[in-house]
C-alpha cells in the first residue's frame, strides 16, 4: 500500500510540472513558451491549408495604478477574472497566452483581419463592462494584425506590438495594422 501511495503521488507530481511547463501559474491560460510552439504549428497549418492567421495583443491599461490602489492580490484577481472571461468568448482552436505581466496574446486561426478586429471590439466592450462585479472596473488596449505570405513570426510579432503601441494612444482601444 506504501508502494501504491508513493507512485500515485509521484504521478500526479509528474503531471503536475508538465501542466506547468506549458500553462501560466497564475492565470492558467498558455505560457510563452507553449504559445511559441503552437504559433508555429498554426503558421504551418497556415501556409499548407493557404488560410488566414490573425493575432491579438492585448494590455491592461493603467494596471500600475490598479495595484497601487487596491493592491497586488487585488491585481492578480484581476487578471485570473479577466483572462476566465475571455477564455469564455474564445472558440476551441483559439490560441490565448501570457504573454507578459498584464500582457495576453491572442492567435485566430481561419480568421481574416476585419473579422479579427470585430472579435477584438468584443472582447474590449466585455472587458469594460464586466470583467467580475466583486473587482475594480478595468480597460485594455488591443493591437491586431494578420499574419501574410512574406511574415517572419518576428515581423508579425513587431507589426502587433506597433498597433497595441497606436491603441495606446487613447486606451480602451483597438488598432489594426495589415
Ligand atoms: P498602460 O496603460 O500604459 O499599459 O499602463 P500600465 O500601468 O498598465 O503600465 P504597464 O503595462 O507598463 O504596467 C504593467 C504593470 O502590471 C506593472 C506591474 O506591477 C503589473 N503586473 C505585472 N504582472 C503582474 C501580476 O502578475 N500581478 C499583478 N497584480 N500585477 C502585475
Ligand atoms: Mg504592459
Ligand atoms: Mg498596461
Amino acid at each position: 500500500i506504501i508502494v501504491f501511495n508513493d507512485i500515485t503521488q509521484f504521478i500526479a507530481q509528474k503531471n503536475e510540472y508538465i501542466y506547468f511547463a506549458y500553462h501560466d501559474h497564475l492565470t492558467k491560460i498558455y505560457n510563452r513558451q507553449r504559445f511559441d510552439e503552437l504559433f508555429l504549428k498554426e503558421i504551418e497549418n497556415k501556409k499548407r491549408y493557404k488560410d488566414h492567421l490573425s493575432i491579438l495583443l492585448l494590455d491592461i491599461d493603467y494596471f500600475k495604478k490598479v495595484n497601487d490602489t487596491y493592491g497586488h492580490y487585488i491585481g492578480d484577481l484581476i487578471l485570473i477574472a479577466l483572462t476566465n472571461l475571455i477564455s469564455k468568448n474564445l472558440r476551441t482552436n483559439d490560441i490565448f497566452a501570457r504573454w507578459g505581466g498584464e500582457e495576453f496574446i491572442i492567435l485566430l486561426p481561419r480568421t481574416d483581419i476585419d473579422t479579427a478586429f470585430t472579435k477584438a471590439q468584443e472582447i474590449r466592450s466585455l472587458v469594460e463592462y464586466h470583467v467580475d462585479k466583486e473587482l475594480p472596473l478595468i480597460t485594455i488596449s488591443i493591437g491586431v494584425t494578420e499574419m501574410n505570405d512574406s511574415d517572419t513570426t518576428k515581423s508579425c510579432l513587431q507589426r502587433v506590438d506597433t498597433a497595441l503601441y497606436v491603441a495606446k494612444e487613447k486606451r480602451n482601444d483597438v488598432v489594426k495594422i495589415t
